[in-house]
């Protein structure tokens, strides 16, 4: 088993939980999440929910090490270290759409028409 002390990756993201995209609006939102930089969208293997990430390193990683380890969040505390997922079994990923591109290339595959929104600008 790899140890915290000589890993730290999941420092360097975050996740937000996301509603399952059901409509054109919705995902329209998930290709505009997805333009971004260091954005990526993902289908838990575990739950099937969806969740944004956002690859940002934490502010008190100092190396591999926390630096505030006495003090860090419950999320960091509650994190399981044996099921992670550099230690767990299988990708946490059941599904993982890198850019817009990957998204739209899923939409396809499931036989959704995604078109951008087109409504017309209400002048001033
Ligand atoms: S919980 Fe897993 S991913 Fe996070 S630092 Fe420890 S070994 Fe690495
Ligand atoms: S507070 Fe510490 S354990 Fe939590 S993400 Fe930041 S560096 Fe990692």
């Amino acid at each position: 088993m790899i140890k915290c002390t000589d890993c730290g990756k999941c420092c360097h993201y975050i996740t937000v939980p996301l509603d399952t995209p059901e409509d054109n609006e919705d995902y329209d939102s998930f290709v505009w999440y997805l333009l971004h930089e260091n954005i990526q969208i993902y289908i838990d293997a575990e739950d099937e929910d969806w969740y944004m990430e956002v690859m940002t390193p934490c502010k008190k990683l100092v190396g591999k090490m926390c630096s505030i380890y006495e003090h860090r969040p419950n999320i960091c505390r509650d994190y399981d270290e044996e099921g992670c997922e550099v230690n767990g079994e299988g990708s946490p990923y059941k599904l993982l759409f890198k850019n817009a591109e990957d998204f739209i290339a899923y939409l396809r595959m499931k036989g959704i028409t995604y078109a951008p929104n087109k409504a017309p600008q209400t002048p001033e």
